[in-house]
């Protein structure tokens, strides 16, 4: 095979890749009454730019650039409440997840962006039991790989720093959280 063939070859295996997703995330809310409670019951829909009812509607409807220009699914902090309150039993939680998967393999860099300060923030919170900002700032540099980035929280930095609200990375809750993500893992079948 030579090299068009096989580079059209990954195209198209990895379009069938994304349809497959995208099938699977509409699945999962396929049943969506738009009744609005998962809205209602969320904690941060009222930063979110794109409700968790309307993001659902807008999946199924096709509109698939709709939800990943918006903020909304990094926004989801897991918390179930949606889950345990959708009448129809659907799993909104782990649709939300898999819309940040779903985003972290598209290929746009604004996307990419978004996904790193999202993986960077589960993991310091994951590994320091708490956020630690100097840490997370530090790690979403460099998985950001924008140069110009630190200049752009430069400002903010300062007048951290200038109210004492920047401190060396406390370690004394480190691992307490483990426990749970552990547990949120197995629930949503993730190795
Ligand atoms: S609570 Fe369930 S049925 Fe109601 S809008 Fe949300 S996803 Fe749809
Ligand atoms: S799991 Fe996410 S979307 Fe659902 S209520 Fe909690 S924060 Fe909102």
């Amino acid at each position: 095979m030579n090299s068009t063939a096989d580079a059209t070859h990954r195209q198209d295996a990895e379009a069938e890749i994304r349809e497959a997703a995208l099938t699977e995330l509409r699945s999962m809310v396929s049943a969506c009454m738009q009744c609005g409670t998962c809205t209602a019951t969320c904690p941060n829909s009222e930063s979110m730019d794109l409700t968790p009812r309307r993001m659902w509607r807008a999946l199924l409807f096709g509109d698939t650039d709709m939800v990943l220009q918006s903020k909304s699914f990094y926004l989801c902090s897991s918390c179930y409440a949606c889950t345990l309150r959708c009448p129809r039993g659907l799993p909104l939680t782990r649709a939300m997840a898999g819309l940040k998967r779903f985003a972290a393999r598209e290929n746009n860099s604004a996307l990419k962006k978004k996904g790193a300060f999202y993986r960077v923030f589960t993991d310091n919170i994951r590994r320091y039991g708490r956020v630690q900002e100097t840490a997370l700032m530090t790690r979403y540099f460099i998985a950001a790989r924008d140069p110009a980035l630190p200049f752009a929280y430069t400002p903010l930095g300062l007048k951290l720093m200038r109210k004492g609200k920047l401190h060396p990375v406390d370690r004394s809750g480190a691992g307490k959280l483990e426990a749970i993500f552990n547990k949120v893992e197995q629930m949503e079948g993730r190795p």
